[in-house]
Formats: C-alpha cells, structure tokens, sequence
C-alpha cells in the first residue's frame, strides 16, 4: 500500500504558529482558521508570501515544531512505503534542502521522498491518482475529499478547521497512534 503524507499541520506544526507570528508582528488577532480557510485571504498573497519568508528566516524551528506522536510513531511507520506530499509554495532549493536535512537528522533511517506539487503546478490528488497513491494523510478537508472523490482513502488528523460531517472513505483520527491503527487496519482488508 502507498501512503502519502502532508506535512504541515500533519507532521509538524504550521497554522497556530505562523498565526502568532503574524499577529505578533502586525498587532492583529488573525485566527489559524482564518489561514486555513483560505490561505492568502487574511494578508493578500503578496504579503503572506512575505511573511511567510521573514516566519521561515525568523521563527521557523522544524525540531520543535514537529509532533511528539508522530515522533513516537515512525519507527513503525518507517517500515512501511510512504513519502511525503506537500503543496508548501514558494519553497526554494535552500528550505528543501534543510527540510530534508531536518527530516534525516532527526528520524532514523529517514528514506522517504519529499515531493513538491507546486512545482508539478497540479493539485494534491491528482499528484496522487498519477503516482498511484491509496492513501493520504491529511489535515486539509479540500484535499480530502478530492482524494476520495478519485478512490484515494484518507486519513484526517482532527483539527479545529477540518470540522464537518465526513464521507465515506475519510478517516477522522485524534492523533497519530489512531492513525497508525487505520493504516493497519486498511492494509488488512486489502
Ligand atoms: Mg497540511
């Protein structure tokens, strides 16, 4: 079975804090749900792209923005076949190189790829459908039901801004140790 895995908000943190540093630096009270609703309407994409750069320059630490469950839980996850899928914009050749770095330093025998849909300029679940993805690990409820809606199964880390009744096909988890226990448990019944 092939497992796609987002990253931000899946695997580590993104929303909350990059809402803080906004906040912070432009005396608002944006709310995460207002970047997740619709990622460039609280700021204009100019100037979240901006933002984004000065968060990534500044405050941007991924060993501590990374799960404590998703840490605990990758050895197992680690013996199955997975990569990492991200729609992350405007990542350069620098910010992937230590992302990857980030990844291999800190999860032993780390040998996931990390693919960039941006750069293939199409939607998450059609990067899936070509590469013949089954399942993807999600917090962003658009992209979940557009994967199911092309017979991908999707595993939906719960978050205040994914709320909603699910179809059927989506798996809403608290964490990832429930995630771990769905993956098994759609693995057996194919
Ligand atoms: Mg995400």
């Amino acid at each position: 079975m092939k497992i796609g895995i987002d990253i931000d908000d899946t695997v580590m943190s993104f929303f909350p804090v990059f809402t803080q540093f906004c906040n912070k630096k432009l005396g608002k009270s944006l709310s995460p749900l207002d970047f997740a609703s619709d990622f460039f309407k609280p700021l204009g994409k100019e100037k979240t792209i901006l933002f984004l750069e000065r968060y990534i320059q500044e405050e941007h630490s991924p060993s501590q923005l990374v799960f404590e469950d998703f840490k605990e839980i990758f050895p197992q996850l680690n013996k199955k076949e997975f990569s990492f899928i991200t729609s992350r914009v405007n990542a350069n050749e620098k910010q992937r190189e230590e992302t990857l770095k980030f990844f291999k330093d800190t999860f032993e025998s780390f040998k996931s790829e990390i693919y960039y849909t941006s750069d293939k300029g199409v939607k998450k679940y059609e990067f899936c459908v070509e590469n013949k993805f089954d399942l993807m690990v999600e917090d962003n409820l658009g992209v979940a039901r557009d994967c199911v809606n092309n017979g991908i199964k999707v595993i939906l880390l719960d978050k205040p801004w994914n709320q909603g009744v699910l179809p059927e096909g989506i798996y809403r988890v608290k964490d990832w140790n429930e995630a771990m226990e769905v993956i098994e448990k759609i693995e057996n019944e194919n």
